[in-house]
């Protein structure tokens, strides 16, 4: 007797190739019905005798296709129609969905060896994708996602490529950017006045960059700077021209052995490097890496990524040697994505560009992950390869919620449902160019899950830009505090409604009670928060100064621990202003801060190891790798009083002896490791918490990480840290998120 059953699939299941797989699955299986995608993900009616249908069910359920991520399987009888075959139906647009499209995927080992392949009618072709593989999130722009909805629209395929992606057995089957040489996008080479299409304009690319020049290279989710990693002269003329003074450059290898080459890669590491997503992978350099010293100056890491599409796996494999891909814009602005933009803006900067006519819908940067020397791998920075796979909630956000992230590194989320969707990497909003970006993010969120906000959630600080946008929005608002924000979206990668022991290490965030908060001890769920502990407040002499100079916060903590006068003889060592930010400092009338960012500056500056920087975060960043190239460690101690931690002994026994300034940073972190364990294990023992939580910039410190995860698990607690989101600002908006769907839930 036959059953008919209808199946709704949910979660990542639109353009990773489902419906040819039920429609494979099914066929040899004997059923009939049909298949389709739909606003909400797929939707299938199959017929057929009980058992085929349960094993067509368990299939979808335990192996989807590779790229697809199945959230629920939910199956409902039907009348059986007694019909034959099996068809795939067109999508329907309309109502409401909650599926947005898969993230930019790599090329598939199927596509390389077409591309590799001189019988091939793709071989050597620069765009070559399938169902398995290509780009997604940064050519559509609207769901359903189908071809006319994506930067594709602009190219009719021909016969050859029709055939493909009408027949269900094929691997290009409703792959919708699929192309060829005859019909798809094509490459172009601009340099002065000549210019050059296809293999030549490749053929002009790689000429160029071996020979030292600098080129503007069009990627996935915008351009790219290039040029020959192992040439000195060609890398510093190049961070002249991006004014770019200190901040590492990425270099991109051709395969896993060209990469260990760099770096030493941790098993963990080299899966991340290979993944599919193909992120920049930081990781330790080898002895005597064959990359010019000013890749990455005064870092122990390089960052490393292979291909990720086929037109840089022809460009890297064509130059035989490891270039720079570093993200193509002026200084800190966001990645450029516009092809007019590039030629007007990036041209000048390098001596050609490579481009193509397949537009950019939306730009995505380059993700960053970072090899723990434990073997873990974390993410620093979310774009690319990742964006727009959701997240899911804790608690659903019962009506749809859109959250404005804080300021730097920011990104946006959008929650509906059980799920969020956090935005790619924005950047700093202070630049307007990024806040441009921010609002076309919000605009492509918005658009792609075809849901309008009804809240908005926003950093209580009220300077911020996304606060003051947030506020015209003319919604309901919800403010979160900025380290509230920053474990609750630790919670929400968790799944976890349970309170726990968050320990929030950053730069700064607005407290609610005026200071500036940064190393703070919370007893946290979704709902709320309770500060239980936090680092001893000092002087932030100077506001944004202090944080360009690291110098600044010395002399404030060496006021709070060696009085006065030490702390300006010290301090006019290294700046003659010293005595006026001591004046500061001890004026009553600047900010106070519990930041942990902070003290890690004081820390670099009184070692010597930087007293100015040129970006945020680049002195902490030097002072872990000199504490990771130390081989033995200085005793040192911070304090823990009561619910404070007090770093003045450290200070007082670092400026007595500065002898060796590598074992000393060493010291600092195995002090302030075994501090924040001790104190986070009290408090939460005291509140009856079986779970801390590490969260906040600071934490993107791989060495202060794993010291107090394993001091915390030794001592019986979980920790939960950071997999999906960064445990930096870019997490903010999931945090947001969280709070907001969970202040909103009537249940
Ligand atoms: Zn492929
Ligand atoms: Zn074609
Ligand atoms: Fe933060």
């Amino acid at each position: 007797m036959p059953e008919r059953r209808r199946l709704r699939v949910r979660g990542t299941v639109q353009g990773v190739g489902f419906r040819p797989f039920i429609y494979q699955r099914a066929v040899a299986l004997g059923l009939s019905g049909w298949v389709g995608n739909d606003s909400q993900g797929v939707v299938a009616e199959v017929e057929g005798p009980a058992a085929a249908l349960d094993a067509l069910v368990e299939a979808v359920r335990s192996a989807p296709p590779p790229l697809a991520r199945v959230d629920a399987v939910e199956v409902t009888p039907a009348a059986p129609t007694g019909g034959s075959g099996f068809a795939i139906a067109r999508t329907r647009s309309g109502g409401l969905t909650d599926v947005p499209v898969s993230a930019d995927v790599a090329p598939c080992p199927a596509c390389l060896a077409e591309l590799r392949d001189p019988a091939d009618r793709r071989f050597g072709y620069p765009f070559i994708n399938c169902t398995d593989c290509g780009p997604r999130y940064t050519i559509v722009r609207d769901v359903p996602y189908d071809r006319p909805a994506t930067t594709m629209a602009d190219f009719d395929m021909c016969p050859a490529c029709r055939r493909e992606y009408d027949d269900p057995g094929d691997r290009r089957f409703h792959a919708q950017p699929n192309a060829c040489w005859d019909c798809g996008p094509r490459l172009r080479w601009r340099a002065g006045g000549v210019e050059a299409r296809d293999a030549d304009a490749l053929k002009a690319a790689v000429e160029l960059l071996v020979g030292g020049g600098a080129a503007a290279v069009k990627a996935v989710g915008g351009y790219h700077l290039a040029c020959d990693a192992g040439n000195e002269v060609a890398v510093r003329a190049l961070r002249a021209r991006k004014r770019r003074d200190a901040k590492p450059f990425a270099v991109m290898v051709a395969d896993l052995a060209a990469a260990q080459a760099l770096v030493r890669l941790t098993p963990s590491a080299a899966d991340a490097l290979c993944s599919p997503q193909r992120p920049v992978v930081l990781a330790p350099k080898t002895g005597n890496p064959p990359v010019a010293s000013g890749v990455a100056p005064a870092l122990a890491e390089l960052g490393v990524m292979l291909p990720s599409s086929p037109l840089h796996v022809l460009l890297v494999e064509a130059a035989g040697r490891p270039l720079v891909m570093t993200s193509g814009n002026l200084g800190d602005e966001p990645v450029v994505h516009d092809d007019a933009d590039a030629l007007a803006r990036l041209a000048p900067m390098v001596d050609g560009v490579l481009w193509h006519d397949r537009r950019i819908a939306v730009r995505a940067d380059d993700s960053v992950v970072r090899s723990a020397p434990g073997g873990r791998v974390q993410l620093l920075r979310r774009a690319r390869g990742f964006v727009p796979q959701p997240t899911a909630l804790p608690v659903p956000a019962e009506v749809p919620v859109l959250a404005v992230g804080a300021q730097l590194k920011s990104t946006v989320a959008l929650a509906r449902g059980g799920s969020a969707v956090v935005s790619h990497h924005l950047g700093d909003l202070d630049h307007w160019p990024a806040f441009a970006a921010f609002t076309q993010a919000v605009e492509h969120l918005v658009a792609l899950a075809h849901v309008q906000p009804a809240v908005v959630a926003h950093d209580l600080h009220p300077d911020l830009r996304s606060t003051a946008w947030a506020r015209d929005r003319g919604l309901p608002l919800i403010g979160v505090q900025h380290h509230h924000a920053h474990v609750a979206s630790c919670l929400a990668e968790h799944g976890r409604t349970a309170p726990v022991l968050g320990v929030a290490y950053d730069g700064v965030g607005l407290g609610p009670d005026g200071t500036l908060w940064g190393g703070e001890f919370l007893v946290a769920d979704l709902h709320g928060y309770r500060r239980v502990g936090h680092l001893l407040p000092v002087t932030l002499p100077g506001g944004d100064a202090a944080v360009r100079e690291p110098w600044r916060m010395a002399v404030s903590w060496l006021e709070a621990t060696v009085g006065p006068r030490a702390a300006e003889r010290w301090g006019s060592g290294v700046d003659p202003r010293a005595p006026a930010v001591l004046g500061l400092v001890r004026s009553g009338r600047q900010p106070v801060t519990s930041s942990v960012g902070r003290l890690f500056d004081a820390v670099a500056a009184v070692l010597g190891v930087r007293i100015r920087v040129s970006y945020e975060g680049q002195a902490a960043a030097e002072l872990e790798a000199l504490a990771r190239s130390a081989g033995s460690a200085t005793g040192l101690d911070i304090a823990v009083t009561g619910e404070v931690l007090d770093p003045r002994p450290l200070f007082a026994a670092l400026l007595a002896d500065r002898t060796d300034p590598a074992a000393a940073a060493l010291g600092f972190h195995l002090a302030l490791a075994d501090a924040t364990a001790a104190l986070a294990a009290r408090l939460a023992r005291r509140h009856g918490l079986d779970a801390v939580a590490l969260t906040g910039g600071v934490f993107q410190n791989v060495l202060l990480t794993d010291l107090v995860a394993d001091r915390l698990r030794a001592d019986g607690l979980a920790v939960l840290l950071h997999e999906r989101v960064p445990p930096n600002d870019g997490g903010i908006s999931l945090g947001q998120a969280a709070v907001a769907a969970a202040r909103t839930a009537t249940g």
